[in-house]
């Protein structure tokens, strides 16, 4: 079977290797698998990984062989939740266990998802309805990580929020945020392309970096945003987050800096008693929650999709994802 993997910074490899054997495991044959930005960066090398590893994290597929559980029959629809865990340690135990530190990430810390096939415990696996179309269900990963980002916060109707970056993340959380009754969402790009799209998914108003500080002043009566989602993942636009918060809010950093970042306005944090969240991973409940939604209608994920190359022309899909021109790139069988 075709696999896709990273030999090492800037090694892609597309390789044949032979079909896992389940040992106990449901077989998962591909349906779907997003090309990420988490992608990216390990085949950069800006991410710590042990080459090589067989990338990818967001996976669709069909089970092929049952797992020794029997939980799910041949035929089944399955989203992969690649937060691998023990199930038996603290954080497990005490309903952590996205942060299990004797597991790991598929495609970062283990093998992954860009594969024909792949073999996991059946726990890791949430059954996809048919409402949901095949490549929407290429979302539905993002979308858990993007629920869980959201579970704690504070909103409220009357709320402002913003967020910053309109990639894949930062649209799927405006649409959570509409979804769950705030009204005013200002969405932040540089992309004369996506602000438009913004818009079209609920944006009230729509800014480039440059303006944003006087839109939010606009929309939130000079108070600054209650909520502000960073879906970028750089020092700047962390530190352009909390500038835009205004006194007693929230910024979520859901983008991952990696690195040094840099400066960050510290006292802005204090005198604003800002709550600072930095979610990681999804808990299994959360990617339940998003196959819900995505099949309710409430958030729409096919505007989102916009190129899918077969898995063997992984290089092709890996540049694609990488020219800033599109949001979510997807391979296919
Ligand atoms: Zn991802
Ligand atoms: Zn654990």
């Amino acid at each position: 079977m075709i696999v896709v993997g990273a030999d090492g910074p800037g090694k892609l490899q597309v390789r044949d290797v032979p079909a896992p054997i389940g040992n106990g495991r449901a077989l998962v044959r591909l349906e779907r698998a997003g090309v990420c930005g988490t992608d990216l960066k390990i085949l950069d090398g800006a991410m710590p990984v042990a080459y090589p590893v067989i990338m990818g994290h967001e996976m669709v597929g069909v089970v092929s062989r049952t797992g020794s559980q029997g939980r799910l029959p041949c035929g089944t629809r399955v989203l992969v939740n690649p937060g691998i865990h023990c199930r038996n340690c603290y954080l497990c135990d005490t309903d952590r266990p996205h942060l299990c530190r004797h597991g790991g990430l598929l495609g970062r810390d283990m093998d992954g998802v860009f594969a024909e096939q792949i073999a996991l415990e059946e726990h890791f696996l949430h059954v996809v309805p048919d409402v949901i179309d095949p490549d929407a269900s290429g979302l539905l990963q993002v979308l858990g990580t993007v629920v869980h980002s959201q579970q704690t916060v504070a909103v409220m109707p009357g709320s402002v929020a913003v967020v910053i970056g309109l990639g894949v993340s930062g649209l799927l959380h405006l649409q959570l945020l509409r979804a769950g009754g705030v009204d005013r969402v200002i969405g932040i790009t540089r992309s004369a392309w996506k602000l438009d799209l913004a818009t079209r998914l609920g944006a009230l108003a729509v800014a480039t970096p440059e303006d944003a500080a006087g839109v939010v002043a606009d929309v939130s009566g000079g108070r600054g945003a209650d909520l502000v989602v960073e879906a970028v993942g750089t020092g700047s636009t962390v530190a352009q987050a909390i500038e835009l918060c205004g006194s007693g809010g929230e910024v979520i950093v859901y983008g991952t800096v990696t690195g040094e970042g840099g400066p960050m306005p510290y006292y802005q944090l204090y005198f604003k008693e800002i709550t600072l969240r930095y979610p990681r991973a999804a808990r299994p409940e959360d990617y339940d929650r998003a196959i819900a939604l995505a099949a309710s209608g409430r958030i729409r994920l096919d505007p989102l999709v916009t190129a899918s190359f077969p898995l063997e022309n992984a290089p092709d899909a890996l540049a694609a994802a990488r020219s800033g021109e599109h949001l979510k790139v997807l391979l296919t069988p």
